[in-house]
């Protein structure tokens, strides 16, 4: 059973807020963190989970509702896991083509077997702002660095993600199928599972 009938989403895109709705269906009325403050916490943490719960406390403390944060990113194991938790900035916040094509350079002597990499997302939910045992859900999906673009669709890294179960980089999969195989669709179909309403 849900345990409640509103949360707050710990995010200002509108479009992630559409997304997580119908995640989780009608049983629970999500609501953004802008309905509360404009402002955004920073996010300090070292670990992509650490973020998650640092930003679902902040919005339960400022809306005092049960609050949901996610944080993703890709993590390229060549690397290290960078881009990691820095992934919107790793061109120092030139956007994405720059993000994508200073990955492209880093990688540029990397070989085919040494390209792997996971798109990661943490899910935190937190009861309230000091809940000692929030919900912590985590989602990889795994691939591989291509060597040029490929696709047109989703945002981010996703044209140079290649993977492998489609034969085909994640921006040229048509955003319903991004949706079911997804880092976020696996964090949010075992967040519905320990929530009772998968
Ligand atoms: P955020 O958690 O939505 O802010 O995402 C952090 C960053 O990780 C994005 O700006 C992208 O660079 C990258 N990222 C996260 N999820 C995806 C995805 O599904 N496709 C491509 N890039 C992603």
């Amino acid at each position: 059973m849900m345990p409640f009938t509103q949360l707050v989403l710990a995010s200002h895109n509108a479009g992630k807020l559409k997304e997580l709705q119908a995640m989780l269906g009608d049983t629970v009325r999500v609501r953004s963190i802008g309905e509360f403050s404009d402002v955004e916490p920073e996010e300090t943490g070292l670990s992509f989970v650490e973020n998650a719960i640092l930003k679902a406390r902040n919005a339960a403390r400022i809306s005092g509702l049960p609050a949901l944060a996610d944080d993703s990113g890709l993590a390229v194991d060549a690397l290290g896991g960078a881009p990691g938790i820095y992934s919107a900035r790793y061109a120092d916040g030139q956007g994405d083509a720059a993000n994508n094509a200073k990955l492209l350079q880093v990688l540029q002597d990397v070989p085919d077997a040494e390209r792997s990499a996971q798109f990661v997302c943490a899910l935190a939910l937190v009861r309230h702002a000091e809940d000692p045992l929030p919900i912590i859900c985590e989602g990889l999906w795994h691939g591989r660095i291509l060597h040029a673009p490929r696709g047109e669709h989703g945002f981010g890294y996703d044209p140079l993600f290649w993977v492998p179960e489609c034969d085909c980089s994640s921006a040229e999969l048509p955003a319903a199928e991004k949706n079911q195989l997804s880092h976020r669709a696996r964090a949010m179909s075992l967040l519905k599972q320990r929530l009772g309403i998968a």
